[in-house]
């Protein structure tokens, strides 16, 4: 999983070191010296995570992060705070600004690597989501971070003055947190209650954490829940055996009450962006922006994720394919209309089946189809266009129940070089689509070959 890192500190030494060693592990990093250099690399790079030095001249990171927390633009990037001193004081103060995670200097790079991931994860969620959602939602509806105010959580820990502490903290942020001592106790009350956070303590001596966290995973009702482990730094062995069973972060002991806030803030959150992305899921169906022949995207749909696409601040790639079914008229003539419905119906089905599940398909009207491959090169995208008429063409149609009919598509593609907005790209795909029309049909065609004509 590779992501966009931006790394601000002001000792030149600190930001090399982390972008010598991130690079290694195939992330992509800038770095930024100074608070107002890091707002505007934030602002115009649209980083997947910052990792904020604190302590800085002129701007602070504080202030560099309730900047960011504060800007539309730049509100939904993860900042994860890395604190010369391990102080209680400084992690609140960062909590406030809205920092997501936090770092201790000198920074342990198994610790960061693990923090980058999982932060990572939780931005691509985020995306999704807003990507997803964005076509629903008015272009000036902002990104506001759920409040965990009201979330339901489960303390899992025989020792009842630790699993206090832990209530308490998560109570600063209005989580109403149970107790369990046992795992007896635990698996009643996870299957009764309806939890949004479990933390684990792998402390317990009275049961196997590990395997009351392997049950947990196991059970239909409580898969889901976010799986918090507490552990000594001792147990790193047990916290990859967690991590192996399905827990989702850790906290190491002794406790910081406002590192333990963030982790959960964020588990809960995470789970709040994949239920929403579920219910948004079922709110297109309502909003009819799903073709009923097909049960794919309509041209609406299309139109919009493509606009917010192209909208949003990130400069990626992205491509669209133009599919036209060849000669389709001639079977609707032929064998008459809930034929040819059946014949959309099975392209369709396989384009569905043959497509990334970032790319969003479409039914564009009659016998056209367009799909939106975010992240896709030109030559990325006439592969994949490739294969999406390989697939056409090796169906079976049986237009009479007996005698296999030969369906082909056309397929024109083009990148957002090809125009700024959803109308021009979609142009360009379709001039490309033309061309491979023009030159003998069930072919792939770009929008640079078609320029170059
Ligand atoms: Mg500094």
């Amino acid at each position: 999983m590779t992501a966009r890192i931006l790394v601000v500190d002001d000792v030149a030494a600190n930001a090399r070191l982390l972008e010598a060693r991130l690079g290694q592990e195939y992330y992509d990093v800038r770095t930024a010296s100074c608070g107002a250099d890091a707002l505007d690399a934030a602002r115009a790079w649209q980083p997947d995570l910052v990792l904020l030095d604190v302590m800085m001249p002129d701007m602070d990171g504080y202030e560099v992060c309730r900047r960011m927390k504060g800007a539309t633009t730049t509100r939904h990037i993860p900042v994860v705070m890395v604190t010369a001193l391990h102080e209680a004081g400084e992690r609140i103060a960062g909590l406030e600004a809205g920092a997501d995670d936090f770092l201790t200097k000198p920074v342990d790079f198994e610790t960061l690597l693990a923090r980058v991931k999982s932060l990572v994860r939780l931005k691509r969620l985020l995306d999704e989501w807003r990507n997803r959602s964005a076509p629903m939602r008015g272009a000036e509806d902002e990104f506001v971070p759920p409040s965990v105010a009201g979330a339901r959580a489960l303390v899992v820990d025989d020792n009842e003055a630790d699993a206090l502490a832990v209530q308490d903290a998560l109570a600063r942020d209005g989580i109403v947190a149970g107790r369990a001592g046992s795992e007896a106790e635990a698996s009643t009350l996870a299957a009764g209650l309806t939890l949004d956070l479990v933390v684990l303590s792998l402390s317990m001596t009275v049961d196997d954490p590990l395997r009351l966290a392997s049950r947990l995973r196991s059970a239909e009702a409580t898969q889901d829940i976010p799986l918090l482990l507490m552990a000594e730094p001792e147990q790193k062995g047990r916290i990859l055996r967690g991590f192996d069973l399905g827990a989702n972060d850790w906290v190491m002991r002794p406790i910081d009450a406002n590192e333990l806030r963030a982790r959960a803030r964020n588990q809960i959150r995470r789970r709040v962006y994949q239920e929403r992305l579920r219910n948004e899921m079922g709110h297109a169906i309502e909003l009819a922006l799903i073709d009923p022949l097909t049960g794919l995207y309509n041209q609406r749909y299309l139109m919009r994720d493509l606009a917010a696409r192209l909208a949003s601040g990130r400069d990626g790639a992205l491509a669209l394919v133009m599919i036209d079914v060849d000669h389709f008229k001639a079977v609707n003539d032929r064998w008459g209309h809930p034929v040819g419905d059946r014949a959309l119906r099975m392209v369709a089905d396989a384009l569905r089946g043959r497509v990334r599940l970032a790319d969003s398909v479409a039914r564009y009207g009659g016998e056209e189809f367009a799909v939106v491959m975010p992240g896709a090169s030109l030559p990325d995208a006439q592969t994949a266009a490739e294969r999406l008429r390989a697939a056409v063409e090796a169906m079976s149609f049986l237009p009479d129940g007996a005698t296999p009919y030969p369906l082909t598509i056309s397929l024109g593609v083009a990148t957002r070089e090809a125009g700024g907005s959803a109308e021009q790209l979609i142009a360009a795909a379709d001039r490309a689509l033309y061309e491979a029309k023009r030159d003998g049909r069930n072919r792939v065609a770009t929008a640079t070959t078609a320029a170059a004509d």
